[in-house]
């Protein structure tokens, strides 16, 4: 989208005032972009229905231009309408014992998310929990389960063969009650599609276990599919949140918006990875960001501004436009890391870089690997930061042992100095930081 919509906005900021003709031309990319991302038809045309009236009706801001007028009009639309009408509640959690009801189709992630919810509630509330697989379906889910709650440090209710479902809610309730619990979390079987079998079962269950919360389970990278099935689950057990799993993924996240928009309904958390920690709660800029395509590049930008000096910041921006990146560029960045927050904090926020922080974290790689980073471009010449081709056997040795290092940490350095060069090269073909740059500059 970014790079669509820089062609529209480049245009737009030549001009003095935001007609509606503008508005049309610019909503028009908008559109196509909702579509990339997932967003249904009917959401879409909606969205970009109530944009248009707003945007058109909407006099031109002095200090902006009327692109960044529209940019900004159709990002708070988007924020607003993912928010729905404030930030994700709180879970209705207190009367102990409160059942939580996970449903979903399979392998949306309930059972990994039953037990991140799990480990969320003990660790940030204090909350004693019990974790019960009603999975019936599919060999050692209920193991699977179980492991989880041993991994976290939470109770789980022991597996009984040949019960159903329904039996298995009634005896979570009794050990809750009867064991003190404040939540239990009840982890429900999910079909590959929706069937009449499944919507039964989990009607009963929800009849019998009177959930305080259900939360559907959505995989985020499914798009269109994600509402029918939050239609679906909410016509039959009546849903009270959303939980967007595999945001760690490359998916756009549309059906957020689409979800959000059909049933009403609030998304409460996001899953970003498969450890028990990845649970975050629904931000609505974020995924708004990352909807119209432009990664967290507007909160990077903004972040950067308050920490770079200005100067620096549009010296690097031009060499990042280009699609330049040596190792002087390399440890500016480095140190810049340092300051807003370290590596995950940063390369989460770049887009096409969230694969590489999880592999820069499965590497070992932390706030001390900066320093030493650091330490080994300190230790090359001003000719070996600008051009690291030069590096050889003998230079890399002096350089290694200069910083106190070995040559294999001074290796991984190059390897991802080049990782990173080949990221902005691409960006800069782009035109993307380019724009989103200039757009926030
Ligand atoms: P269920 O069938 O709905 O219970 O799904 P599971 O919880 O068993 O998850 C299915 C697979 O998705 C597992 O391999 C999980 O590790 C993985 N998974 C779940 N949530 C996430 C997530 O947020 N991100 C990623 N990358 N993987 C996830
Ligand atoms: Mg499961």
């Amino acid at each position: 989208l970014s790079e669509r919509l820089g062609g529209v906005f480049e245009r737009l900021s030549r001009q003095g005032a935001l007609n509606e003709a503008d508005v049309i031309t610019a909503l028009r990319e908008v559109r196509v972009a909702l579509l990339e991302a997932d967003v249904s038809l009917a959401v879409t045309r909606d969205f970009i229905k109530a944009v248009q009236k707003k945007a058109t009706g909407q006099a031109v801001t002095k200090s902006v231009t009327p692109g960044q007028q529209v940019i900004k009009i159709v990002h708070d639309e988007l924020v607003a309408m993912l928010q729905g009408e404030g930030p994700a509640e709180r879970l209705k959690i207190d009367n102990p014992p409160a059942p939580i009801l996970m449903v979903g189709l399979q392998g949306s992630g309930k059972t990994t998310t039953s037990g991140k919810l799990a480990r969320r509630l003990k660790e940030r509330e204090g909350k004693k929990v019990l974790l019960a697989s009603l999975d019936t379906q599919r060999p050692a889910a209920m193991e699977q389960l179980a492991i989880l709650a041993t991994q976290i440090g939470v109770d789980s209710l022991p597996i009984v063969a040949g019960e159903s479902a329904v039996q298995i809610a009634k005896r979570a309730k009794q050990q809750a009650t009867l064991g003190g619990y404040d939540v239990y979390i009840l982890d429900t079987a999910g079909r590959l599609q929706i069937d009449v079998a499944l919507m039964e079962e989990v009607a009963q269950v929800s009849q019998i276990a009177q959930p305080r919360e259900t939360l559907l389970v959505v995989d985020g990278l499914t798009g269109q599919v994600a509402v029918e099935v939050a239609q679906e689950f909410d016509a039959k057990v009546g849903i009270t949140g959303v939980v967007l799993t595999r945001m760690d993924g490359d998916g756009r996240g549309g059906a957020a918006l689409s979800m959000r928009a059909v049933t009403g309904k609030p998304i409460r958390f996001v899953g970003l990875g498969e450890k028990s920690e990845a649970l975050e709660v629904f931000d609505a800029e974020r995924v708004a960001g990352r909807i119209l395509g432009m990664g967290d590049i507007v909160a990077l930008v903004e972040k950067a501004r308050e920490t770079f000096e200005a100067e620096q910041a549009e010296r690097m921006a031009k060499r990042f436009a280009k699609g330049l990146f040596n190792l002087n560029d390399m440890k500016m960045q480095l140190e810049q890391m340092m300051k807003m927050g370290g590596m995950q904090g940063v390369m989460g926020m770049l887009p096409g870089m969230g694969k590489m922080a999880k592999a820069a974290e499965g590497a070992g790689f932390d706030d001390t690997m900066l320093k030493r980073q650091i330490a080994l471009i300190n230790s090359m010449t001003k000719k070996e930061r600008a051009n690291p081709d030069l590096l050889q056997a003998g230079r890399k040795k002096r350089i290694a042992a200069g910083a106190g290092l070995d040559v294999a940490e001074l290796n991984r350095l190059l390897k991802m100095h080049r990782q990173m060069a080949d990221v902005m090269k691409k960006m800069g073909k782009g035109g993307m930081m380019k724009q989103a740059i200039k757009m926030m500059m």
